[in-house]
């Protein structure tokens, strides 16, 4: 399937904003859905709405095989050995608070460590701030490389015999760079302390085989790999998640309930209290279809072919200062001179063009970069060389637009 016919399953590409054509460089933030995603969830509230788990009755029985059969997708997605290691979660953040909340309070105390980096996003970084401040437990941080990579002789010296928990992203969702989560782990391991992988960004690009990467979790989010949002995935070793007390407790999760004592469902449920998100799992089963249709190595090398191509030509503009090493996933992160990045994205929107400005839920990094914030063009399986020309075409405008501050 070449890229035109991928883009006109995309009905929301085809749009004029701002009497422009849309350029969605935006995917980072979130992906776009194509029509048999919106029509799968579409089709759940027409024909089998019901809740899962419950009822005898057969629109029951259909939600329960549609809401279970999008556990198995996940499963063999990511090549996990069992659907008792797939729970359903909010998405990455509630993925990885579940973790810290649950095996991060029971295991760790004021003589533990916590290892990440500074160049994770805000849901890796907090919940572990947390866990060290009510356990007493330290958190610390491998230090990065100057392009933004990390040295695994960094890992060996950061990772100690203290360490319970390293946690890091696969995929930076600023500066693009792919991180050695195998390598980390193997670290991670030799020294008795679980490995936490935020997925958020590697899952909907490349394959992931969570079983290779011998992690402890592996956390990502639906909306980003063309599902709906307000789903996504916490894996677990089953191991570890059958001594994990539960962190929502209610409806769905229980076993038996008395007056003053209660116990839990077996995997994966005990950890999905109260009505699942139905319609969201059954969609993101649906987008799990899809990316296998165009296939996950496909989706990697198109995007890496976008974000060289993209970084090629954004070096003939002065003034524009790209972050993030050379190899890299489809993330171009830039800023122009002193142009605020709010004023780039203003003008490029303008253009039709839609990029990210801010700091990216990730302040620490924006810090250690030395700057306040950035833009950020993101590519997907649907962006084409074409949008990239019109990414730079309208970053050439916004140039002439600042005149003097820009270059
Ligand atoms: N981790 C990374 C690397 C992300 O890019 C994001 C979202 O931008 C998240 C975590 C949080 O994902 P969600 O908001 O879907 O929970």
């Amino acid at each position: 399937m070449n890229v035109q016919e991928v883009r006109k399953m995309f009905p929301i590409l085809d749009q004029q904003v701002n009497g422009k054509p849309l350029v969605y460089l935006d995917s980072a933030a979130t992906s776009q859905k194509p029509k048999q995603v919106i029509d799968k969830i579409d089709d759940y509230y027409r024909r089998y709405n019901s809740n899962v788990h419950r009822g005898v009755h057969t629109l029951g029985t259909y939600a329960t095989d549609g809401y279970e059969g999008a556990r198995e997708k996940v499963r063999a997605f990511i090549k996990a050995k069992s659907t008792e290691e797939i729970i359903f979660t909010r998405g990455t953040t509630t993925a990885i608070n579940l973790v810290a909340s649950s095996y991060g309070r029971d295991n760790l105390g004021p003589e533990d460590e916590i290892v990440i980096t500074p160049m994770e996003h805000h849901s890796n970084i907090i919940p572990w701030q947390q866990v060290a401040r009510t356990t007493g437990a330290t958190l610390k941080y491998i230090p990065l490389q100057k392009d933004g990579t990390i040295d695994l002789k960094d890992v060996e010296e950061t990772v100690t015999d203290k360490t319970k928990i390293v946690s890091v992203m696969h995929v930076s969702n600023v500066l693009g760079s792919i991180n050695p989560v195998k390598e980390i782990a193997k670290v991670a391991h030799k020294n008795g302390a679980v490995m936490v992988v935020d997925g958020a960004q590697s899952v909907p690009h490349m394959s992931v085989d969570v079983q290779d990467l011998d992690c402890d979790f592996y956390a990502f989010s639906s909306h980003k790999m063309c599902g709906p949002t307000g789903v996504g995935v916490l894996y677990g070793k089953k191991e570890h998640l059958e001594k994990m007390e539960p962190v929502e407790f209610g409806g769905e999760m229980i076993d038996f309930v008395g007056l003053y004592e209660s116990t839990w469902k077996e995997l994966p449920w005990k950890f999905e209290g109260g009505t699942p998100i139905i319609a969201g799992a059954i969609g993101l089963g649906e987008a799990i279809d899809f990316l296998n249709e165009i296939g996950m190595d496909n989706i990697l090398e198109h995007e890496h072919k976008l974000a060289q191509y993209a970084i090629s030509r954004l070096a003939e503009i002065d003034g524009v200062e790209v972050y993030g090493p050379k190899e890299r996933a489809g993330v171009v992160t830039f800023n122009c001179d002193d142009v605020h990045p709010h004023d780039v994205a203003t003008v490029l929107d303008a253009e039709g063009v839609a990029v990210r400005a801010g700091h990216h839920c990730a302040q620490p990094l924006m810090k250690w970069l030395d700057v306040t914030a950035t833009a950020r063009a993101s590519f997907y399986l649907y962006n084409t060389e074409e949008d990239v020309d019109a990414f730079v075409n309208a970053l050439i405008k916004t140039k002439e637009y600042f005149g003097d501050v820009f270059g």
